[in-house]
């Protein structure tokens, strides 16, 4: 039977304002289920983590220094991922149909005949004010709101014709992408005859960590927002509602703190939920991914001489996972390891190997290495041979411990780290502007520092570093710092409970600027 070709299609998905969490239910399964997200500057990275790893995901957005893609190229783009059978999702900041040019992707596609859909989004125009206590519309004082692009005002050119109608309206006005204009806007109401003394305010990066607002009133708000130097994107409102501070009064413990993120896909999202339902922007810059030689000569050989060994000694869950499958792949089965001991670092490889269906026989009582390594030399001896399929690079120290008691092993690279960077070009923006970097393993650190330039290692400077226990700090302390935090348990709560206790402290002795 002739295979069909699957029909591709195109799902315009709203992203939000900016805060990632502020996507709808419905764009994130659309985003988990796509082929392909096409995406600009306006979308947060946490949201293109929701795309499955095999996602292609294009960018089309402004770089730094390069002007931003065609609308005719981003269309054919569309177009042709379509054609090709994806499933593509093309992620607009905001709402898709608000000012983001959904309007055209959509013509294109109909005239192309490519299947699409759109899922609405959190507008700017609303939540933006919002996020800084400014309700658009408020009983008996602004009974209507009104968006309109201050874009097409251009210095020094007459206001549109509707401009004056537009001013003289007695609801709230948004301006978006109005910053470049702001005094042919703040004049053109005046002259429509709006008093002075009618409250505005303007918001930069609204509902993300760097939001920064200014408020005051139609007579000083372009000075204040020269004064404060507030850049773009941000949001304009006039209106009686401008002068109003409803904003949020739940503080969670780590508000508006940015925490960068490294370390494997799952670890790393488990991570960042559990920062993020404190309030955190947490975001992932480094994702360690891991290079399997489970069917290389040394492993196969292993796999061959099972029952020289009476240990096997696991030094993180990766390396449970990969040794099991490695077994199964190699055409072995479990049965072969019946006779072993098994030992593991810690509580999270204990429960990896629970999940293989056996039990720990000695997991030590403090999670590093090296109480590994002295609790199995007190449990093993000349007779034993213990079996370490690790990660390379793994703590020397393993060796030197057995050794000096003449208990045989064999030390073997089952997997080595790999690092996939996000955002590359942004990432010692990134560095700068977080206050805490986290790492979750030894191997972590060094496959970190091993890719980063000088530039983002200078980043680095100001930004608090979190390790997960004692050998991860160490290992950081190879590379010549020193970690600002530890977590006293090895696990991602204890890492979330060392920043919260870390941020308390800091913000009791005022050492970081309020938000
Ligand atoms: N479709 C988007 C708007 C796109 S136009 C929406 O519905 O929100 C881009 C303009 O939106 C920017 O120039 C700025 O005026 C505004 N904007 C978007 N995100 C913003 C944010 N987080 N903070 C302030 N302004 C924002």
């Amino acid at each position: 039977m002739e295979t069909m070709k699957k029909k591709g299609s195109v799902c315009l998905v709203g992203a939000g304002p900016g805060d990632p969490e502020l996507i709808t239910a419905k764009g994130m399964l659309r985003l988990k289920e796509c082929d392909a997200v096409v995406y600009d500057s306006l979308s947060s990275d946490r949201l293109l983590e929701l795309a499955g790893e095999a996602a292609e995901r294009i960018y089309v957005g402004k770089r730094a220094g390069r002007h931003s893609m065609k609308q005719e190229e981003i269309n054919a783009i569309l177009v042709r991922l379509g054609n090709e059978g994806k499933t593509v999702v093309r992620l607009k900041g905001g709402d898709p149909f608000v000012f983001g040019r959904g309007g055209e992707e959509i013509l294109a596609l109909q005239e192309a005949g490519i299947p699409y859909e759109t899922v609405p989004g959190v507008t700017s125009a609303v939540a933006v004010p919002a996020s800084v206590g400014i309700p658009v519309t408020h009983r008996a004082m602004s009974r209507s709101f009104h968006v309109m692009t201050g874009h097409t005002l251009a210095e020094g050119e007459t206001l549109p014709p509707d401009f004056p109608a537009f001013a003289s309206l007695s609801g709230t006005l948004v301006f978006l992408m109005g910053m470049g204009n702001l005094h042919p806007i703040v004049e053109g109401l005046l002259a429509a005859g709006k008093p002075e003394t009618t409250p505005a305010a303007v918001i930069e990066n609204g509902t993300l960590p760097e939001e920064r607002s200014v408020r005051g009133c139609l007579g000083d708000i372009e000075e204040r927002v020269r004064e404060m130097g507030i850049g773009t994107p941000a949001i304009i409102v006039v209106g009686e509602t401008a002068a109003l501070d409803m904003s949020s009064t739940v503080r969670r413990p780590l508000d508006g703190i940015s925490v960068s993120v490294t370390g494997t896909a799952s670890f790393s999202g488990r991570l960042i939920r559990s920062l993020t339902e404190l309030g955190a922007s947490a975001e992932n810059i480094c994702r360690l991914g891991v290079e399997s030689f489970a069917a290389g000569q040394e492993m196969s050989r292993a796999y061959k001489n099972l029952g020289s060994y009476t240990w096997v000694a696991f030094t993180s869950a990766n390396a449970v996972r990969l040794f099991f499958e490695g077994l199964l792949q190699a055409g072995g089965d479990f049965r072969s390891t019946g006779h072993l001991k098994m030992a593991a670092v810690g509580k999270g490889t204990a429960r990896e190997l629970r999940r293989y269906g056996f039990t720990a026989d000695y997991v030590p009582e403090r999670y590093q290495v090296e109480d590994l390594a002295e609790g199995l030399a007190g449990l093993a001896g000349e007779k034993d041979c213990i079996l370490i399929p690790r990660s390379s690079g793994g703590s020397r120290a393993f060796n030197e411990i057995l050794e000096a008691r003449g208990i045989p092993y064999d030390d073997i690279v089952l997997y080595d780290v790999k690092t996939e960077w996000r955002e590359r070009e942004a990432l010692a923006d990134r560095l700068r502007r977080s206050r805490y970097l986290t790492f979750a393993s030894g191997s972590g650190v060094e496959a970190f520092f091993d890719g980063l330039s000088g530039e983002e290692e200078k980043a680095l400077e100001n930004v608090r570093i979190v390790c997960i226990g004692a050998v991860t700090a160490r290992a950081l302390e190879k590379r010549g710092r020193k970690a600002d935090v530890v977590a006293e348990t090895f696990s991602i709560q204890g890492m979330t409970e060392a920043m919260v206790r870390d941020a308390a402290d800091g913000s009791a002795a005022g050492v970081f600027e309020a938000k």
